[in-house]
């Protein structure tokens, strides 16, 4: 079994997978969000919107002037960000004048669903992403998803910040390498056989979402040279109502 995963685990990193999740990664593209502003009537408005957003800071890619069904004239712009704080835009705008307000935010803001290149190029600050990842799968398969989105960029992360120097055994490799990769995520407790996460932002909600860290630390330890035969399962849940998530960790010494 343990030899099992831990050829799994060669051949994930052999098989080209996680080099073409690298390669992907670096070649990754800005996201673009489009944002539309009413009010935009008078003359000049474009320009005016365009060259404040550009005064706050915000990198614009092309803007126009639409006609909306009603005749009145709206500003769409393109930002080139993944991400705009909607409620920081808006206040922004209505600071430039009362009579332009942001209609509507789209592109990669909310709603879309993060694929695991994105949450591994993100890793750690990736709670909200994982949550979205998790929340796109039915009940029946998100924690299979989960697991295996963690195993990926647990994997992917072991080899790209951990795997330099003499690879470590079990426990020592994970108080000195799998803990300190996750404590950029949330807050760990660890023995030599159990990592808790007390605050498991995971599982604040009624969804659990911890399936990723116990594939995390799977995937991260079946593709160290010396913690192959490491088993992670999962104990304890505070969607179920323990007090934290909890993973049983199991190696032959
Ligand atoms: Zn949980």
């Amino acid at each position: 079994m343990a030899a099992e995963r831990a050829r799994e685990g060669q051949k994930l990193l052999r098989g080209g997978l996680l080099e073409g999740m690298e390669v992907a990664w670096n070649e990754v593209e800005v996201g673009m969000v489009t944002i539309t502003i009413s009010g935009a009537d008078k003359s000049g408005a474009l320009a005016r919107i365009a060259s404040f957003l550009v005064r706050k800071g915000y990198p614009l890619k092309g803007q126009q002037v639409v006609d909306s069904p009603s005749g009145a004239k709206l500003v769409k712009i393109n930002i080139e960000l993944s991400q705009v704080d909607r409620a920081k835009l808006a206040s922004e705008i209505k600071s430039l004048s009362p009579e332009f307000s942001l209609a509507a935010v789209e592109g990669a803001q909310s709603g879309a669903v993060p694929t695991v290149k994105q949450i591994g190029e993100k890793f750690p600050d990736v709670i909200a992403m994982v949550q979205a990842y998790g929340e796109s799968f039915g009940a029946d398969a998100r924690e299979r998803e989960l697991i295996e989105a963690g195993r990926k960029i647990g994997a992917f992360n072991y080899e790209k910040e951990w795997s330099f120097g003499s690879p470590l055994k079990m426990p020592t490799a994970l108080r000195r390498t799998l803990v300190p990769a996750l404590e950029g995520l949330t807050r760990v407790e660890a023995s030599d056989t159990e990592v808790h996460f007390p605050d498991s932002p995971l599982c604040s909600g009624k969804i659990a979402c911890c399936g990723f860290l116990g594939g995390f630390m799977q995937g991260f330890l079946d593709v160290g040279p010396l913690t192959a035969n490491t088993r992670v399962d999962k104990i304890a849940c505070k969607t179920k109502g323990d007090p934290h998530c909890g993973f049983k960790i199991e190696y032959d010494l």
